[in-house]
Parts: structure tokens; sequence; C-alpha cells
């Protein structure tokens, strides 16, 4: 499966932390070719130089269409295409319905179902020029099977993510792309320490296999979906979650 990805020009959107630069580097271990994009570009080369093998990264906010397509533009000329595209950037803010406000809520579509569109359009043209084009989202648990307090907006914009990934998994069929999702469950980032032991504890606690995931966990499932192997493979939907979305009840769990 490796093999199949080695040389592909590869971008990474949010690839500057967390699950993302997990993926960028399982790519980048595999031979690919990496380029991190985020809004802050020093961190995404920083991110980039701490993975090696030649990654690089750039700056690119996804909810803008213009920072994007600059970025895209740099990416083919150092690269001279693009054949995988993971859409991994997002934002989770939580915020309870009833003190949500339309800007809140704007803000999470934006980045999270908006940014994906935006992401898409700005690769499509070189993707469809890959003789191996593969579009994987991150999108989550959360929406699209579960549900957590404070998250309605995320939700939304996770579930929305899969609506988008199906019907544009029809259309882009017709030049060989394929597209495709990963549902991380709880993953170990960065942001997660901040939250404290007692959180991650509680989470451990709900998930069968009795730990929190890795970024490298969701690396290797997009890399599975970006791989030749997977060609067969589209609008698929794949939960990462050591099992968390199982238990009926908590009696399940004993
Ligand atoms: P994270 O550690 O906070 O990293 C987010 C990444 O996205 C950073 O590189 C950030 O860099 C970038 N980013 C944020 N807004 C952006 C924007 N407007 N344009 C471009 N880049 C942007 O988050 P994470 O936990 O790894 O989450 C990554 C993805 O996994 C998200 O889509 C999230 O919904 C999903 N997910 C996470 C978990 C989990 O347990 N962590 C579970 C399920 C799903 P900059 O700040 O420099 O832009």
């Amino acid at each position: 499966m490796t093999h199949s990805i080695h040389g592909r020009s590869v971008i990474v959107t949010g690839g500057s932390k967390g699950i993302g630069k997990g993926i960028a580097d399982v790519f980048a271990q595999a031979g690919a070719r990496v380029a991190i994009l985020s809004r802050h570009g020093d961190e995404a080369e920083l991110a980039a130089q701490s993975i090696g093998h030649g990654a690089f990264g750039l700056a690119a906010d996804v909810t803008s269409p213009d920072a994007l397509e600059r970025a895209i533009q740099e990416v083919v000329k150092r690269q001279g295409g693009i054949d995988v595209l993971c859409a991994n950037a997002g934002i989770f803010p939580a915020t309870r319905l009833e003190d949500m406000t339309s800007s809140n809520w704007d803000h999470v579509m934006d980045t999270n179902l908006k940014g994906t569109f935006n992401s898409v359009k700005a690769a499509l043209p070189y993707l469809k020029q890959s003789n191996q084009g593969r579009i994987v989202l991150t999108s989550s648990i959360t929406g699209p099977v579960t549900g957590y307090p404070g998250w309605t907006h995320y939700g939304a914009s996770k579930a929305g993510q899969l609506g988008f990934m199906r019907t544009a998994a029809i259309e882009l069929a017709a030049y060989g792309i394929t597209v495709n999702a990963v549902l991380p469950g709880n993953i170990v980032t960065e942001g997660l320490a901040e939250a404290g032991p007692d959180y991650e504890a509680s989470m451990v606690a709900s998930i069968p296999l009795r730990r929190l995931g890795v970024a490298a966990d969701i690396g290797h499932a997009a890399l599975y979906f970006a791989s030749r192997e997977a060609g067969y493979v589209t609008g698929q939907a794949l939960i990462i979650d050591g099992g968390q979305v199982l238990p009926e009840s908590l009696q399940a769990l004993a």
C-alpha cells in the first residue's frame, strides 16, 4: 500500500499540528511529497521541518479562496501538480445552543464546511490532471454519529462534510478522483493536553480499546484512502475511534 504513494504530491490543510500534522507525517514517511497549509505559515513550516522528507509549509486560510489559490499555485510550482488533497483544517469552539450567536455559527461553518468546499475547488483542476486523484476529508464521529454539548454548529459542519462527500464522489468519479472521509474519535493532540488528566481519563473510560487515538491512527486511514489500492473505494466514511461509538450503554463497557 505505501509504495503507491511514493513520490505523490500531497496537500494537508491544517497540517501544522494535531491530526493534520500526524497525517502529513505518515504520508511523508511513506515517501509522498507533502505540503502543509495553515493560517500561520511559520508554524506550518516548523511542522514541515520537524517531519522532514522534503515537506514544506505555506500560509493559507481555508476560508479564503484567494489565499488557497495562491498556496495551490506555489505547491504546483514546486511539485508539478497535486495528487492528493487532505482537507483536514477545522476548529471546534464550544458554545451551548442557547448562547450561540449567528456569528459563532458562521465561523465554524465557514472554516469546517465551506473551507472544505474552498479547498476542494482550489485543488480540483490539478487533481483532475493526476492519474490517481484522491480527496480525503477529516470529519468526526461528532455530528455524523454522536452529539456533544456545545457542538451543535461543529456537529452540523462535520455531518455536512459527509453530505458534500457523497455527491462530490459521484461527480468526480468521471475523472477517476475518489472522495472519502476519516471520522476520528478522541485523538491526543496538543489541545487535549490543556483539557487536563480528568477529562482524558473520562474519555478513555468510554472507549472499548481503553486508549485515546493518536494522530498516526488517522494518518494511516487517510493513507489507505489515498493509495492506489483504494482506487475502487469512494464516498465512504471510516470511523477510527477505538470502538467509542459501539456501546449501547455504560453497562456494555463493564
Ligand atoms: P488542532 O490541533 O487545533 O489543529 C487544527 C489545524 O487546523 C492547525 O494546523 C490550524 O493551524 C489549522 N487551521 C485552523 N483553522 C484554519 C483555517 N481557517 N485555515 C487553515 N488552517 C486552519 O485540531 P485537530 O484536533 O488536529 O483537528 C483537526 C481536524 O480533525 C478538524 O477538522 C477536527 O474537526 C477533526 N477532529 C479532531 C478530533 C480530535 O480528537 N482532535 C476528533 C474528531 C475530528 P492555524 O491555527 O495555523 O491555522
